[in-house]
């Protein structure tokens, strides 16, 4: 029965996998609001913008914080990579370009 053993084990790998993968596309739904699916922040002082009432991305917004007029268009959009997993399945992966805390958004 080593056959039949080894395929559950793959099975177990790739049920993993897929579950690592849900997470992150729910995480990404919650966002896709009005903020064309990003994470915005002020550029003048570091304000995570999504969370300011009424935030529409689309144009330009003026944080709520410091009044600075962030430019929150496509323009400013960074596009994620896709990349291919050792399972060969296909994910979206953004690169944050400071923080690098894309795992743990809450902890700003
Ligand atoms: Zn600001």
């Amino acid at each position: 029965m080593a056959r039949g053993e080894k395929i559950f084990g793959v099975l177990t790998v790739v049920a993993g996998a897929i579950a690592g993968i849900a997470e992150i596309v729910s995480v990404l739904a919650n966002r896709r609001r009005t903020d064309l699916g990003c994470d915005w922040t002020c550029d003048n002082c570091g304000e995570d913008l999504n969370e300011q009432h009424g935030f529409s991305a689309g144009s330009t917004w003026t944080c709520r914080k410091c009044g600075y007029s962030n430019d929150v268009s496509e323009n400013n959009i960074i596009h994620p990579r896709l990349v291919e997993d050792e399972y060969g399945h296909t994910m979206e992966v953004i690169d944050y370009p400071a923080s690098g805390d894309y795992e743990d958004p809450e902890d700003y």
